[in-house]
Parts: structure tokens; C-alpha cells; sequence
């Protein structure tokens, strides 16, 4: 079987590229293009029916992805398949089931099966888990055991995978001779890794075994994402040497995954001050030969937990407008706690929202919709209106429990209304389109 970039490169354009074509409104052949030069993937393993074909990558909308999944604390498989289900509904482009309490395997399988969603996983996280249940120290974890079960796993159905293999004894060295960092180690797959790096005196295998980790990948046609194991979990950690380590060899081992024909993704870059967004994506683009960045927020202040899906959202605004590719949500709950299913809920809606706002400067030419809200707006239209929102519901409910005494205006202004005056003084001036372009 080919991946979708072999196919692509064999100058063919697959039913999966039609659709991507489709979706986002672009010729077909310039997505087969891009995905023959790695700069779109589509993670859709072909081994699971009724999988929607989701694009990632240059020119195309910026994606989402909800992360879900149980922790030893909180394991209710009921409450993950409904998660899974709120997240599809919201309109998230991408799943991340990532759990780490209760029957891993089982718990994987009904998330598939519930939704149609391409969805991904880490697969450290059961290997390391696993290990520990087993001999009470996730350290003795055997690498040909972590080899087995992302086969397994990949024959589930998984269509991309974030797999650390950019950490190395180097970047642990940087991390030792820096004094290690304010914020510590964010990432939980990262971090085991690390620690059993640290005790075995080892080469990490995903890294060693390189080759190995993409021909796994490719057998499924999995989009390999390179794990962010070292992302900053700071701000004042952001761009350290550890972090700049990871990222120059996730970039390197996108290109040699390219190479045998794997899509391949890089993951990037955990809490990053705003000013330093712009930056960080400039240089995941230039090192890795454009390949799509998977940005985990970024959280651009380490102060606002409990509204973190707001901090990320900005962070995932000025991210998407700068090139990042796919966006990984976070919920209020970051920091905190286990996200509920309100949770879920508001972190796709958060992170909507910021990545149609880093769109519209990414591409100019598409802000139509903005226009003809904003007419509608202006015309007190109010049923128009509701149809370009995001949130319709939001805002026909929040109408109907404040309803105006004149029904054109609403209640925020009442018979102080700018835009019926407005109306009133320039309505025969109107031209549609008011500014050529
Ligand atoms: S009342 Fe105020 S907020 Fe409401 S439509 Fe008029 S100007 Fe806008």
C-alpha cells in the first residue's frame, strides 16, 4: 500500500485528495502537489471505514484538534465517548484520544468507533503506563514491547501519531547544563522518556530506531507528528537551548521521514511569550522544508489558569496567522484538572474561533463571511445575521432573554441605537461593495 505522499508523488490525486480539494475550495491538483512535497497531510488510515479526509497544511484552514481521554484519577469511558462526541459536534477537524486510566485498549477502540473523526494518540503514554502496571517502574519499559504496541495500535484504526522521537541524549545534556528550567517538563510522554533515558543510560529508541518508527507509520499511511517532549512549559523557558535541541531534530528527521515516504508532522512549541510566536513558527518552517506545524496552544502567559482556553486562544490566533497548521485546543480546565464535558465544549469553541481569527489575516482574500455579518449587523438584520455566526444559538438565546422594547434594536444601546441612527442618515449612500479591491 502507498501513503497519500507516495501517491501524490507518483503524480496521481487519491478520492482523499478530491475531497480535501472540495472542502477547502482549491484545485485538486495543486493539493496533490503539496502533499507530494510534504506540505499537506491527511491523516486518514485506511484501514478504519467512514473516516472523514481531513487536509493539514499549506493554503488551507487552519485545524483543530480536542484532545480527550482518562487519567488514573478519572477513568469514565461513558463520559470519553461523549467528550469524543461534543468535540466532533463543535466542529473539531482532529481527535487526540489520550488516556491514561482504565482499559487503554478498550478505551481507544469505542472512541473510534464512535465518531468519524480522524483521531490520533501517544502512544507513550500506554507503553509507559503498561510498564508500570507490570513491574511497578515504567523505566524497565522495553522498547521492542513500545515497538508492538504501535503496530497494535495503528491497526486500530489511529491515523496520526505524536511520537517523541527528537529527544536524544544531546537534548538532555542541554537540559543538565542550562539548570534545567523555571517551568520543569511539560509534556507527560516527554518527560517518562526522559526518565527512562535517565536510568537505563540509553539512546531513546524512537529516536535510534527512526527508520523503524516510519515504516510502522507507513504500513498504516499514518501522519507521524513529531513530539513536542521538550516544549517549553513556561514562558521563561521558551527558545532555551533544550527546546531549540528538539526542535533542530524534529526538523531534520521531518525531512528524512519525507524521504521514505511517511507524511510527516512537527509538534510545537508549549508556552511562548506572543512576541516570540511569529518567530518560533518561522523557524519550524524553514528547518523542516515547510512541513505542517502542530501547535499545542501556544499559552503566551503562565498566569491565567482557569481561563486558559482563553490565554491559548490568543496564543492559537496570533499562531494560525503567523502558519501554524493545526491547533491542539485547551479547555479551561488546563492546568487544573481533568476537562469535563463543558470543558470540551467551550476549548473547540475557544479555539475556533482563535484560528478562523489567525485566517483571516493568514488569508486576506477569504473574510467574506466577516463582510456580510457585518452588513447584516448594520442593517439590523437580525436572522441574517445569525446565519454567517459561529455560535448562532449563543446569540439567538442571549437575545431572547434580553429582548429590546423595539425589536430592530437591542437591549446593550435600547432607543440609543448607533446603528438605526446610522440608517437613518446614510441609508440612500449605500454601494455594496464600498471599497474596490
Ligand atoms: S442597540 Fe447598540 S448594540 Fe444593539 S444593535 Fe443597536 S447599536 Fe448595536
Amino acid at each position: 500500500m502507498k501513503t497519500q505522499l507516495e501517491i501524490a508523488r507518483d503524480g496521481i490525486i487519491s478520492e482523499q485528495m478530491n475531497q480535501v480539494a472540495a472542502d477547502e475550495n482549491i484545485s485538486p491538483e495543486l493539493i496533490r502537489s503539496r502533499v507530494a512535497k510534504g506540505e499537506i497531510v491527511i491523516p486518514c488510515n485506511p484501514s478504519r471505514k467512514n473516516q472523514r479526509a481531513v487536509g493539514i497544511g499549506a493554503g488551507l484552514r487552519t485545524k483543530v484538534n480536542a484532545s480527550i481521554g482518562t487519567s488514573s484519577d478519572i477513568c469514565d469511558i461513558d463520559a470519553e465517548v461523549r467528550k469524543a462526541l461534543i468535540a466532533q459536534e463543535e466542529g473539531a477537524d482532529t481527535l487526540m484520544e489520550l488516556s491514561a486510566g482504565g482499559d487503554l485498549d478498550a478505551i481507544r477502540r469505542e472512541v473510534l468507533k464512535a465518531v468519524n473523526l480522524p483521531v490520533g494518540n501517544v502512544p507513550l503514554y500506554q507503553a509507559f503506563k503498561e510498564t508500570g502496571r507490570k513491574y511497578k517502574n515504567p523505566s524497565k519499559l522495553d522498547p521492542e514491547f513500545l515497538f508492538d504496541l504501535i503496530e497494535k495500535q495503528l491497526a486500530d484504526g489511529l491515523s496520526f501519531m505524536a511520537i517523541h522521537c527528537g529527544i536524544n541524549q544531546y537534548t538532555i545534556e542541554r537540559l543538565r547544563k542550562q539548570g534545567f528550567r523555571y517551568g520543569g517538563l511539560a509534556s507527560k510522554g516527554g518527560t517518562f522518556m526522559v526518565a527512562w533515558m535517565d536510568a537505563t543510560g540509553k539512546e531513546n529508541p524512537l529516536y535510534e530506531q527512526f527508520d523503524r518508527v516510519c515504516d510502522l507509520m507507513k504500513k498504516y499511511d499514518a501522519v507521524l507528528s513529531l513530539g513536542n517532549g521538550i516544549r517549553a512549559g513556561a514562558i521563561h523557558d521558551s527558545h532555551d537551548r533544550a527546546q531549540m535541541a528538539e526542535m533542530i531534530i524534529n526538523c531534520e528527521l521531518a525531512e528524512l521521514g519525507r524521504e521514505r515516504g511517511c507524511q510527516m508532522m512537527v509538534e510545537g512549541p508549549g508556552h511562548v511569550p506572543l512576541d516570540e510566536i511569529q518567530g518560533n513558527i518561522m523557524l519550524e518552517k524553514r528547518m523542516s522544508g515547510n512541513a505542517p506545524y502542530y501547535v499545542l496552544g501556544p499559552l503566551p502567559a503562565d498566569t491565567g489558569a482557569g481561563y486558559d482556553h482563553i490565554t491559548a486562544a490568543i496564543g492559537a490566533a496570533t499562531s494560525s496567522w503567523h502558519g501554524a497548521d493545526l491547533v491542539c485546543y485547551i479547555t479551561p480546565a488546563e492546568h487544573l484538572a481533568l476537562p469535563n464535558e463543558n470543558d470540551v465544549r467551550e476549548g473547540v469553541r475557544a479555539t475556533r474561533l482563535a484560528v478562523r481569527i489567525g485566517d483571516i489575516s493568514k488569508y486576506p482574500n477569504k473574510r467574506e463571511s466577516e463582510k456580510l455579518a457585518a452588513m447584516a449587523r448594520r442593517d439590523m438584520r437580525w436572522e441574517d445575521l445569525e446565519k454567517h455566526l459561529m455560535f448562532p444559538e449563543v446569540a439567538k438565546q442571549m437575545r431572547r432573554e434580553r429582548c429590546p422594547q423595539e425589536e430592530k434594536t437591542c437591549t446593550m444601546c435600547g432607543d440609543f441605537c448607533a446603528m438605526k441612527k446610522g440608517m437613518e442618515v446614510f441609508a440612500d449612500d449605500i454601494k455594496y461593495d464600498k471599497v474596490s479591491k
